[in-house]
This record gives C-alpha cells, sequence and structure tokens, in this order.
C-alpha cells in the first residue's frame, strides 16, 4: 500500500511545471489490454486527463514485450518481487515462460520513469505486471483462481527504484492527488483505498 502522507508531499504544480506521472497506459484508454482492448473505462484515471496541471507518461509493459493482442500471463510461484527474484515466473495462458520478457519490459518501464523523473506512478491493480497492492495467484482463468497481495514485476522493479504507486482503486489516494492537480478540489473524505474495503481486510483475514 502506499503511504498516503508521501502523496501530501507532492508540490503543487502549474501548467508551466505539470507533476509527471507515469501511467499502466490502458488505464487512460490505450488498447493494449491481452484482448486487444482498453480492459474496461476508469473514470478515477481518466479523470487526470482533463487537468492542465498533469503530464501522463503512458507505458504498457505487457504490450512492448509481448504485443497487442497476446494472450493472458499471471504469476506462478510467488509476487512481481519473486520474479525480480528469480524465485517466481510469469507464464501466458496456455504456460509459455514469459518471464524474461516481462522483466526485460519492467526495466524498460524503470528506464522511462527514471527519464521522465516521474513523482508519481498511478497503475492497474492486479495486474501481474502493473499491479500494485494486489496480484492474481496463478493462472486467473483456473478453477481455484487465487489473490496474493504483492506487486507485479513492473511495479515491483519501479518500487525498487523509489517510485511511489498508487492505483486505480486507491481512491482515497486518488482525493489527495486531486487536490494537489487542482487546489480547488474538495477532498471525498468517504473515499478508502484498495487495502481498506471489507473485501481486502476479509479475503487476506486481516480484520
Ligand atoms: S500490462 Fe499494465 S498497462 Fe498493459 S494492459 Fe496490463 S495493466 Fe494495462
Amino acid at each position: 500500500m502506499t503511504d498516503r502522507n508521501f502523496l501530501k508531499t507532492l508540490r503543487t504544480p502549474t501548467p508551466a511545471d505539470p507533476l509527471r506521472i507515469l501511467v499502466s497506459a490502458c488505464l487512460t484508454g490505450v488498447m493494449c489490454g491481452y484482448d486487444g482492448t482498453a480492459n474496461g473505462e476508469y473514470p478515477t484515471v481518466l479523470k487526470l486527463l482533463n487537468y492542465d496541471t498533469v503530464r501522463l507518461v503512458k507505458f504498457c509493459p505487457e504490450e512492448y514485450s509481448f504485443g497487442s493482442p497476446r494472450e493472458m500471463c499471471d504469476l506462478h510461484g510467488g509476487t512481481g518481487d519473486d520474479v525480480l527474484d528469480g524465485k517466481a515466473r510469469m507464464l501466458s495462458d496456455s504456460g509459455i515462460d514469459w518471464t524474461e520478457g516481462i522483466v526485460r519490459a519492467a526495466e524498460k518501464m524503470a528506464a522511462l520513469a527514471r527519464r521522465e523523473d516521474v513523482e508519481l506512478c498511478v497503475m492497474m491493480d492486479v495486474s501481474g505486471a502493473c499491479g500494485s497492492q494486489v496480484i492474481y495467484d496463478g493462472n486467473r482463468f483456473s478453477e481455484n483462481k487465487a489473490y496474493q497481495i504483492g506487486a507485479g514485476v513492473a511495479a515491483a522493479k519501479l518500487r525498487r527504484e523509489g517510485f511511489q504507486i498508487i492505483s486505480q482503486r486507491d481512491y482515497a489516494s486518488l482525493e489527495i492527488l486531486y487536490q494537489k492537480l487542482d487546489p480547488t478540489h474538495k477532498i471525498n473524505e468517504k473515499a478508502i483505498d484498495h487495502h481498506e474495503t471489507e473485501w481486502y481486510k476479509s479475503y487476506f483475514n486481516l480484520s
């Protein structure tokens, strides 16, 4: 989970000097999902397109290495950090080992983040590449579909390089971000981040 205090320390950007945010490309409507769609609509992130105080740097790690459309893929035997440590693998839906390709894509995304000097990342949760809070544990299409706490490979790599990440469903964090981008934005105090939901606490036995 992301430290919300970090978001409060972000500078107040201007149109001349916008906040630089690295974003999972699909969250902004780019058709880079495994099935050639944008994986649905995410208004909480699409909203960022309306501010002149933000510059979005869009990237899709899976498309970078595997193209679009492509097979679905998930992590097997651990999290994105475990993949980076050589202890887990990313497999395509049909069982092809995509580990080397996703690590290469994660390195490319981190290099982009460094080059663009991004100040925050907003990434698609649950993805084995971009997930930052919760990811699948094994094949999401299996009968025993399961989730685990952890980051996907690209998100893990970005975190290791010191970048902060929030997801499309970290609504409380996004509220803070909206106010940074537009000081007139009134924060919705009822908004919560994904790790604060009843589903999260109950699924991971944290209640
Ligand atoms: S790899 Fe990331 S950016 Fe690409 S489709 Fe999946 S979640 Fe979106």
